[in-house]
């Protein structure tokens, strides 16, 4: 079994009913075992045009899936919530990304893991640290130095 973190995301019809669905498929995910979840947190859009605010969350799971094979079974959770792919950065029901894969580096067409852009994502760095915060990523950065330089800038904690 591989320790991995599943950032989820949504900011179209319902959010907050959006990542709590598709937690509870990701607890139902054969050859996996949920850990633990952040709390949620709303975030103000990045991309083109105005947007509604998203709902982001972090997740631990404990997984024998290969790395793809993780990815297609978070691919199949999106699109039964009815996520339909048009512009990035657009407005989605539901985005599931992969940032961490034990300590493997994965770079292929399809999958980078790390995740390219969690550096620089406070609604991925501040929900990583609420639950593991003692994590290190594979180039060796503490996930506390990381955040050292990330400001909390239009991130709110949902209680
Ligand atoms: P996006 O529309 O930004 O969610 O990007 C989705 C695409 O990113 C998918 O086609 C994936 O193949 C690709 N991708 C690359 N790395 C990852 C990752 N670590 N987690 C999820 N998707 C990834």
């Amino acid at each position: 079994m591989i320790d991995c973190y599943i950032a989820l995301g949504s900011n179209l019809e319902q959010p907050l009913l959006q990542v709590n669905e598709a937690l509870h498929q990701i607890d139902a995910m054969t050859h996996s075992k949920l850990i633990c979840s952040s709390s949620w947190y709303r975030s103000k859009a990045i991309g083109p045009g105005k947007q509604p605010d998203y709902i982001n969350g972090v997740c631990k799971l404990s997984t024998e899936l290969k790395p793809l094979n993780l990815l297609q079974a978070l691919q199949n959770i999106e699109q039964q919530q009815g996520r339909t792919r048009s512009q990035r950065w657009a407005a989605r029901t539901l985005d599931l990304d992969i940032l961490l894969y034990g300590n493997q580096i994965i770079n292929l067409p399809e999958l980078e893991i790390p995740h390219p852009r969690m550096q620089q994502r406070n609604f991925v760095l501040y929900p990583l640290y609420e639950i593991s915060g003692e994590l290190t990523l594979p180039d060796q950065h503490s996930l506390q130095a990381l955040l050292e330089h990330c400001t909390q800038t239009g991130l709110e904690k949902l209680s």
